[in-house]
């Protein structure tokens, strides 16, 4: 991959200097780049993608999508005026959006360790995949009997009260498979991989933009726990 992911060791980067490496052109005003380095989030894990704008020259042209494409990060903009391959540019992020994004990316590992203590999750429940964008949910395999619904929030709201700390380090899949609370099939062997901590609970792999302390996700609100087919669908909402 040409470009450094600043997204994955630091959430809280907003802007960027870089430098553009690959320019291609989709269609009139529409092209794509690739850059050396980036605090774009590219779509992917159940997280929507990052928008902003990359500045160069007395242009501002608008990223209206990220995206890893070929092993490689494609910025997609909307512009009169691309840059060219060697110029420095300077990207800004919507954070407001990616700051919601989130939050709500946060609070959907926030409910599956609450799931985890809770002692459903990865036994009974196995964790499948997350949605963290206008419809967010959390999915797993396997289904249950109980109404779980009101435990699951009180104790996603523990985790929110207690303001506990989010931290984030590379580690080796054995080393994952070592100290992870559970490890999702698919994992990438030949790169080292993200795992997310939360202080005291546990810790998953993990490659999402995160929040710092559960504090900053707020109230969660689980609307509902599905039964579809033989998985078990969690819909939350927050604040
Ligand atoms: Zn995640």
């Amino acid at each position: 991959m040409l470009t450094e992911s600043i997204y994955l060791t630091d959430s809280y980067a907003k802007e960027m200097d870089a430098k553009v490496m690959v320019v291609e052109k989709e269609s009139d005003q529409k092209y794509k780049v690739i850059l050396d380095k980036t605090v774009f989030y590219p779509i992917g894990g159940g997280q929507p993608t990052d928008q902003g704008y990359l500045a160069y020259g007395g242009n501002k042209a608008e990223i209206y999508l990220v995206i890893i494409k070929d092993g490689e990060i494609w910025h997609h903009i909307k512009t009169d005026n691309p840059p060219v391959v060697g110029d420095v540019v300077h990207g800004t992020i919507d954070w407001e959006r990616r700051y919601k994004n989130m939050r709500l990316h946060s609070g959907g590992h926030v409910i599956d360790f609450a799931m985890y203590l809770l002692g459903y999750s990865p036994k009974t429940l196995q964790p499948l995949k997350g949605d963290h964008g206008k419809k967010p949910y959390i999915a797993y395999q396997g289904t249950i009997e109980q109404d779980i619904r009101q435990r699951l929030e009180d104790k996603s709201n523990e985790l929110v009260t207690n303001e506990l700390k989010f931290s984030c380090e590379f580690k080796t899949l054995d080393e994952v498979r070592k100290s992870a609370i559970y490890v999702q099939p698919g994992l990438p062997t030949n790169k080292s991989l993200r795992m997310l901590k939360l202080e005291g609970v546990g810790a998953v792999a993990d490659g999402g933009t995160q929040v710092a302390n559960t504090k900053e996700v707020g109230r969660i609100q689980i609307t509902s726990v599905e039964k579809k087919g033989d998985q078990t669908i969690v819909s939350y909402l927050l604040g």
